[in-house]
C-alpha cells in the first residue's frame, strides 16, 4: 500500500476547471480530483479543453464528460497482478455507465466522445479505448 509520505510527496489535487458528478452517486459534487502532480497541470489542461470545446457545462453534461469515475486509486488492474495506473494517480475515468470495461468504441451509442479522445491524445494520454485486448473506454492514462 501507498504510505501516507508517498501521497504527500507525489499526490496534488487540481481543482475541476467545471462541475463535476460522482458516476457512482450522481448526487455527490466533485470539486476537486486527486492526481500525481507530474500529470496535474496536463490533466486540468485537458478539462478545460473539453468544456472551451463544447462551450458550456450543459453540453459537457449531455456528452456526460462531468462523470467522474476516479482517479487516483490504489488497485490492480482487474484481473491482473500489475498495478493499474490509478495507482499512481495518472489515470481518469469518464463516464463509466455508457464505457464499461470490456466493449469495444462503437458510434452512435453515447460513449466515449471521439471529440474528448482526440484532446487528451493531442496531449499525450493513451486511451483505454485503443488497450490490445480488453478494452476500456472510460479510461485515460499518462504515460511516459
Ligand atoms: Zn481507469
Amino acid at each position: 500500500m501507498p504510505t501516507a509520505k508517498w501521497e504527500a510527496a507525489h499526490l496534488v489535487t487540481i481543482r475541476t476547471p467545471y462541475p463535476m458528478r460522482a458516476a457512482w452517486d450522481l448526487r455527490l459534487a466533485i470539486i476537486g480530483i486527486r492526481c500525481h502532480r507530474r500529470v496535474a497541470e496536463s490533466l486540468s489542461n485537458v478539462l478545460e479543453e473539453i468544456l472551451e470545446a463544447y462551450g458550456s457545462l450543459a453540453e459537457v453534461r449531455h456528452y456526460g464528460m462531468d462523470r467522474f469515475g476516479g482517479a487516483y486509486n490504489y488497485r490492480r488492474i482487474s484481473g491482473s497482478t500489475k498495478l493499474s495506473l490509478h495507482a499512481y494517480g495518472a489515470a481518469i475515468d469518464l463516464d463509466p455507465e455508457h464505457n464499461p470495461l470490456g466493449p469495444a468504441w462503437r458510434a452512435g451509442a453515447g460513449m466515449m466522445p471521439m471529440l474528448v479522445v482526440e484532446l487528451f491524445e493531442e496531449a499525450g494520454w493513451k486511451w483505454g479505448g485503443r488497450f490490445e485486448g480488453r478494452k476500456d473506454c472510460m479510461h485515460f492514462q499518462a504515460t511516459g
